[in-house]
């Protein structure tokens, strides 16, 4: 088969190698439409390192092509979408039910070869039934989407609440969206106008560029009161964290689902005299179903955030698209 082999920071070569052979309790999957993110590009720059060879990409979609013994579901030929995160299953967190807090965690594309090749080995529980008639471009996004699900659910969003999120890259969008259809309002708050008119086609309200103004001003305009009740960072900076702090009311709350990797100074000050709550939200735990159900039901549109598509063989590209203002979501066809 072929495979995207990351050879070390940078070094990133298409090569013809051998299909792995799925184990006990695995599935091969040949894959579909796999997307590109800010993780993947983290680890071939050599930002986030990974033992060497290393075949990256964890968002995609794809036909069972053999089980190994054990394995009743998924069946060969079965479409399915893969949650490529799974966890030990017998430590302390797994068994209270913390499976996304795992310390023995492993990631695909990260720690074990992922979905940047024809072919990939994956545990059978990972596979999840794609919902008839939603395209494979539709679910290709599925991974990302059910981050913001639980970042939605871990802020308690009710029906009728004024939200905001910051940053409108692929997650802020897909987390609009999930608002949206919690009954919620929304502000969508980036650093520029480039993707507004999307984010208002996909269902924010309002849109608001940090350099337009303090955002606290911003947040009472929108709520018509102290400030907003519910705002989701997805933006991965450290401002943002404080213009999410800047944006919610006091006795409201705040989840943070994007991962600076530098410290943010944060005025506690602020946090502790107007009772914010602060969470952080951590991938997924149950949410890939949900996820599933909100493309197929149509609440969350997810093909207009793919802006680009590369052949496998044309993968570096498509790394340096990614780097592109322009681009959202770059999806690779194996
Ligand atoms: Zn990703
Ligand atoms: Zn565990």
């Amino acid at each position: 088969m072929k495979a995207a082999i990351l050879r070390g920071p940078r070094d990133l070569r298409v090569e013809v190698s051998r299909a792995p052979e799925p184990g006990a309790g695995e599935a091969l999957v040949r894959v579909a439409v796999a997307g590109l993110c800010g993780t993947d590009y983290s680890i071939f720059s050599g930002g986030r390192p990974v033992t060497y060879p290393r075949v990256m990409g964890h968002e995609f979609v794809g036909r069972v092509e053999t089980v190994g013994t054990g394995v009743t579901t998924p069946r060969v030929g079965d479409r399915v979408a893969i949650e490529p995160n799974y966890s030990c299953g017998v430590c302390p967190l797994c068994r209270e039910g913390n499976s996304n807090l795992c310390m023995s965690r492993t990631a695909v594309g990260i720690d074990v070869d992922g979905c940047f090749a024809e072919l990939v080995r994956v545990p059978a529980r990972c596979c999840w039934p794609a919902p008839a008639g939603v395209p494979d471009d539709e679910l290709m996004v599925t991974e990302p989407l059910a981050v913001v699900v639980r970042a939605v659910g871990r802020g308690q969003v009710r029906a009728g609440e004024t939200t905001a999120v910051v940053g409108v890259g692929t997650l802020g969008l897909l987390a609009l969206q999930v608002l949206r259809a919690r009954g919620a309002r929304v502000l969508a708050v980036g650093r520029s106008t480039r993707r507004f008119a999307l984010a208002k086609e996909l269902g924010a309200e309002v849109t608001h560029t940090v350099s337009a103004g303090p955002l606290d001003e911003a947040a009472r305009r929108f709520s018509g009161r102290e400030g907003i009740d519910c705002v989701v960072e997805t933006a991965g900076t450290p401002e943002a964290v404080n213009h999410a702090l800047a944006l919610v009311r006091p006795g409201g709350r705040v989840v943070l689902t994007g991962l600076p990797d530098e410290p943010s100074s944060v005025p506690f000050f602020s946090v502790v005299r107007r009772e914010v709550t602060i969470v952080g939200s951590m991938i997924y735990r149950d949410e890939f179903a949900e996820a599933m159900r909100l493309v197929a039901a149509g609440h969350v549109r997810t093909r207009p955030l793919i802006t680009h598509r590369f052949g496998l063989d044309e993968i570096g590209r498509a790394f340096a698209v990614h780097r592109e203002p322009a681009s959202i979501k770059v999806a690779v066809v194996p």
